[in-house]
């Protein structure tokens, strides 16, 4: 478990490029690892986790949530409408709004159940046909189509594609939050956290460098 060593990182990184530490959260993305890894990392006091799938977090995360107090879950993956619900009843945040469908959805079931996560959408930076997110120039106006729908959007969140240097993405990314007047910017993962936060990430998504390989075997 090298959370000690990640947090190091991460306060390098802000000291190197002048930002607060207080204005990045690191999302411990606990999918797929065992129990017992997550119990350590929980018993070493960090609180704020990433999952993918709802079905896994409602696996573990009330269980997780009897003996420990405080822990706020971040949703990372992609979301079906049919999960929306469940997800808005365990996630404290969901990174995944990526197209009018599930913003219509997150707002209706929002109005009836009396609150709402925090909300990410998710920006295909990389115009990837296999990834979820909306395409960089349909942002603005999406962005605006779930503002008016009084859904709170903290902010943009990307995965840029394996082969590309990430800072384009991040920039891109940033440029996107800024001319909507966001401030949250999820993105930036085990290889490229510290990337990330020279470019203004506020929330970096950290899995394998804290609980190591995931094993999907
Ligand atoms: C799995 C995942 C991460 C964490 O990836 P690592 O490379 O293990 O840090 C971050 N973001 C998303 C969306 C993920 O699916």
């Amino acid at each position: 478990m090298s959370l000690s060593e990640i947090k190091q990182r991460l306060s390098k990184a802000c000291a190197d490029h002048g930002r607060n530490e207080a204005d990045v959260t690191l999302i411990a993305v606990s999918k797929v690892q065992p129990n017992e890894r997550v119990e350590e990392v929980l018993k070493a006091g960090h609180r704020v986790f990433g999952e993918n799938k709802v079905q896994e977090a409602a696996g573990k995360w009330p269980m997780f949530r009897e003996t420990y107090d405080g822990i706020e879950l971040h949703l990372i993956g992609p979301l079906q409408s049919n999960k929306a619900r469940q997800a808005m009843e365990l996630a404290q945040s969901i990174h995944t709004v990526d197209r009018p469908k599930i913003a219509t959805t997150i707002a209706r079931l929002a109005q009836e159940m009396g609150h709402c996560p925090e909300l990410f959408i998710q920006v295909n930076t990389g115009e990837e046909p296999q990834k979820a997110g909306i395409a960089p120039a349909d942002a603005d106006a999406f962005i605006k189509e779930c503002q008016g729908m009084d859904l709170p959007i903290r902010g943009l969140m990307c995965i840029p594609p394996v082969d590309e240097e990430a800072s384009l993405h991040f920039a891109l990314l940033r440029k996107i939050a800024e001319r909507n007047g966001l401030s949250g910017l999820s993105m930036g993962m085990s290889d490229d956290f510290e990337k990330a936060i020279s470019f203004g990430a506020t929330h970096v998504r950290v899995g394998s460098a804290i609980f190591g390989a995931r094993d999907y075997g």
